[in-house]
């Protein structure tokens, strides 16, 4: 009898699917998105999906699975774009969107399941006491809050709260452990930060406690500049005004958004650096006063059908404006670089002027303990990893890094080497090492040293088919 027909008569009564075409379905993410991951990974299956409904499912699967020594691969609604979902070395992929029940609304809290996704929570935090969460991610209407803790990394809203990360942007977290028989653990404070964006390799999230805060009405507007410094220079002076309170700042340098913001066009002209921006209504008219007649749409002066025929503003930007070049230009990719610290302003244009006939920048603004910050996650015209690899390389020799989108793994990611704590906790709550294999590579090998190239090759990866 295989593992998985096993594991089936453990399960007794959680829904395990073994269609084929069902489970590579839910073996994939957005890693298309790289052209390098795309090749490493499309060919990676599971064996099958556990659609757990409970905590308790989980707990179950989590046992047996530890029994059989079954990979596990959490998933919520795989829309990562890093191949974080994706079971490198087959076995289960544990499908948490069913465990998606809403338990509490409360004044500044709330408690939900990891599988609710972030459209569907607001819209009852909105009708229960007009709060909403404090960010979402661009894919706020697809994407779960359990996947948000454990593979994102902050979005709209952050401009005005920090990156998830930040103290107070998570209350609490309940993981079930791998083990002959799972503990379930409550994190709070900075013991967060071991399940946050670590992709599940340290414990399956069951339950999730979020701050909520005080709804605004929201107005998009779109601000066009036919020059990119005069375009950045407005959106560092809006980042600093502290009588504004916005929830989404953005930067996008032309030709981008006329290209690619297809729907958009007619308020665009082909020159345009687009700010995109939402800011609360009670400001809009004075934040309308300090921006000397830029502003070509707002939301809540347009017409029914722009209303009706226009994207939220939330996607055009994040990774949505990579998803939206992509549409269009299938030959585009791009990076996620820091700027350096205190000199953020010369760092965005460095980037622009270094490879002006590759990149196109676009700037996410948002604010860490108060301090205003930028990221950018420019468009690269994708050529060969080879020249990915260069571009990033001078790019890190004028001291902009890159928080590598092209990679699976936790440490390439995040621009690190092995945490031995991580490792140390990846230890007590999985000992056999099932959860997500292959995305830790200090688990595999303490001695790593942290390649900006990335390009590691995991070795629990399932074997690619050979292809005549
Ligand atoms: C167009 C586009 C725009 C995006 N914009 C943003 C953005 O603005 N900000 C941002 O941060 N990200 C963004 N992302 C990435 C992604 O959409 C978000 O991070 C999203 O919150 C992931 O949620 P998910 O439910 O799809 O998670 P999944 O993709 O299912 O999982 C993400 C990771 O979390 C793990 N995981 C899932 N559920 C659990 C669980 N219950 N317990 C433990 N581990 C779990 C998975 O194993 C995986 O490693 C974007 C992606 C795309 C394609």
């Amino acid at each position: 009898m295989s593992r998985i027909d096993q594991l089936s008569l453990r399960l007794g009564g959680i829904s395990l699917i073994t269609n084929e075409k069902a489970v590579r379905a839910k073996s994939r993410d957005f890693f298309w998105y790289s052209p390098v991951l795309k090749d490493a990974l499309d060919h990676v299956t599971a064996q099958a999906v556990v659609m757990a409904q409970t905590e308790d499912d989980v707990v179950r699967t989590l046992a047996a699975c530890f029994e059989l020594d079954i990979p596990v691969t959490p998933r919520g609604s795989g829309t990562g774009n890093y191949g974080q979902a994706m079971p490198i070395a087959g076995g289960v992929v544990l499908d948490t969107s069913l465990m998606n029940a809403i338990t509490r609304i409360d004044d500044g809290v709330l408690i939900c399941g990891p599988g609710a996704l972030m459209g569907d929570i607001e819209t009852a935090t909105l009708a229960a006491t007009r709060q909403e969460l404090r960010m979402h991610p661009s894919t706020r209407e697809t994407a779960s809050i359990g996947g948000f803790i454990a593979g994102g990394s902050g979005g709209v809203g952050s401009v005005r709260w920090g990156m998830l990360h930040e103290p107070g942007n998570i209350r609490s977290v309940r993981i079930a452990t791998m083990e002959a028989r799972p503990r379930l653990i409550d994190l709070t404070g900075l013991d967060i930060n071991n399940v946050h964006h670590a992709y599940g390799v340290t414990g399956v999230i069951t339950e999730v406690e979020m701050p909520l805060v005080k709804a605004e009405n929201w107005v998009e507007v779109l601000l066009t500049f036919d020059d990119w410094q005069a375009c950045v220079a407005a959106g560092w002076d809006i980042l600093d005004d502290p009588d504004v309170i916005l929830k989404q700042l953005a930067a996008i340098q032309t030709p981008a958004p006329y290209c690619y913001f297809v729907r958009h066009r007619k308020f665009l002209q082909e020159n345009s650096s687009l700010l995109c921006v939402l800011v609360a209504d009670r400001w809009i008219e004075s934040f309308l006063a300090l921006t000397a007649g830029r502003c070509v749409y707002r939301s809540d002066t347009a017409s029914d059908d722009d209303k009706k025929r226009l994207p939220h503003l939330h996607h055009l930007c994040w990774n949505h404006t990579t998803l939206r070049a992509l549409k269009i230009d299938p030959e585009v990719t791009y990076l996620q670089l820091g700027t350096r610290d205190g000199d953020e302003v010369n760092s965005i244009t460095d980037v622009a002027k270094m490879f002006p006939d590759e990149i196109i920048n676009h700037v996410e603004f948002t604010r860490s303990q108060g301090k205003a910050r930028a990221s950018m996650l420019p468009l690269l015209r994708y050529h060969s990893k080879l020249r990915m690899d260069m571009i990033v390389a001078q790019l890190a020799d004028i001291g902009i890094l890159n928080w590598n989108p092209h990679a699976y793994t936790l440490e390439e990611g995040n621009h690190r080497n092995p945490d031995p704590s991580q490792i140390a906790l990846k230890r007590e709550n999985d000992p056999k090492g099932l959860l997500n294999p292959g995305k830790l590579i200090g688990w595999d090998n303490p001695d790593y040293i942290y390649d900006m190239k990335g390009g590691y090759h995991a070795p629990q990866m399932q074997v690619k088919p050979c292809v005549p």
